[in-house]
């Protein structure tokens, strides 16, 4: 059954493949080619227990490089799923709203320096929190009164833009708790791996992302960032960026490559350690599994590591449900292997 699209409240959600990330930042942070073109995005989704790749429209030399021979299956229930879409949220009427008043001129902004009114940029990066926030599967949950604030003033945006409101943009954009910073580094991702992580400090209020080229720190409460906030060495230079509240142009700060690489760098030796401690707890769930007690021998899950993450296993292949199994298999039929090999 569709349900009532989550914009308007009013008209069904007869929309599929709604994007909660923007196309234009997806493309800009996923394309392997770095064209930050739609139809070339590369995507791998990782979570403690998540791990899959959505593969876009990517050509089958490509395919080649990064899977081996794929299933039919394979493709239509992971690589042909995008994992920030979702179907049935929104209304074809709300859908055109979102792309013609809000992403198809803030893109031209960021991407080609166009000209837009001072009120887009705000709103379409409150369209993209809140959208991330209600989908759901984005690394955060905003509380529910901040999740209805944003919805809205996204309401009320297309109202006054729909005429079915007489109030002025400078007037309702007084109204509007929502700031942000930007630093942006132009082009990182054109011949970097880039990446979406959000963090969200629920004592502050803050929601801070690594979006592709840029990152972007939102503020909810005031336009003050507090004493002891962090994000992996970029703290003092999103402290010195300029706010931005919708009553000017957008003020991004710019960033070299070095220190955007140094900061991303420390995220991910980070985040490693959290998804090695999901490796070794999916390990023990295989070793209870099996009929075994308590935790599989520190031994074998060293063996087992060494394995996942062998240098000859294409990259799409390395974290498939079957690949955990196999590795299991292969361990329990041969304990001399994980046994002699660690000690
Ligand atoms: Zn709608």
């Amino acid at each position: 059954m569709i349900g009532k699209c989550l914009i308007c409240n009013q008209k069904d959600a007869n929309q599929t493949n709604s994007h909660l990330i923007p196309s234009f930042l997806v493309a800009m942070t996923t394309s392997y080619d770095g064209s930050y073109k739609r139809g070339k995005e590369l995507m791998f989704t990782i979570g403690p227990y998540q791990r899959r790749v959505y593969t876009g429209a990517l050509p089958d030399t490509k395919l080649g490089e990064i899977f081996d021979p794929i299933s039919d299956d394979r493709i239509e229930n992971e690589l042909s799923k995008n994992t920030v879409a979702l179907d049935y949220i929104f209304c074809s009427g709300c859908e055109q709203n979102l792309s013609k008043y809000l992403e198809t001129p803030y893109s031209a902004n960021l991407l080609r320096n166009q000209k837009v009114d001072n009120e887009i940029p705000l709103l379409f990066w409150i369209s993209v929190v809140w959208r991330m926030s209600i989908g759901g599967n984005n690394g955060f949950k905003l509380p529910v009164n901040i999740e209805n604030t944003l919805h809205g003033y996204l309401k009320q945006y297309f109202a006054i833009k729909k005429g079915e409101y007489d109030i002025s943009f400078t007037d309702f954009i007084k109204e509007v708790k929502f700031y942000y910073k930007i630093l942006h580094c132009k082009d990182y991702s054109k011949d970097n791996a880039g990446m979406i992580y959000c963090q969200y400090d629920e004592s502050n209020n803050i929601l801070t992302m690594f979006l592709g080229d840029i990152c972007i720190c939102f503020m909810f409460d005031s336009d003050n960032l507090p004493e002891n906030y962090k994000f992996y060495g970029l703290e003092s230079y999103i402290r010195n960026a300029e706010i931005n509240s919708g009553n000017d142009k957008e003020k991004r700060q710019d960033i070299n490559i070095e220190t955007y690489k140094k900061a991303i760098e420390l995220f991910v030796k980070q985040s490693t350690r959290i998804l090695v401690s999901g490796d070794l707890q999916i390990m023990d769930k295989l070793w209870i599994e099996s009929g075994r007690l308590r935790y599989m021998p520190l031994r074998m899950k060293m063996t087992f590591l060494r394995l996942l993450h062998d240098d000859s296993i294409k990259l799409g292949e390395v974290n498939t449900p079957q690949r955990y199994v196999d590795i299991f298999n292969t361990l329990n039929d041969n304990i001399l292997l994980w046994y002699l090999n660690c000690l």
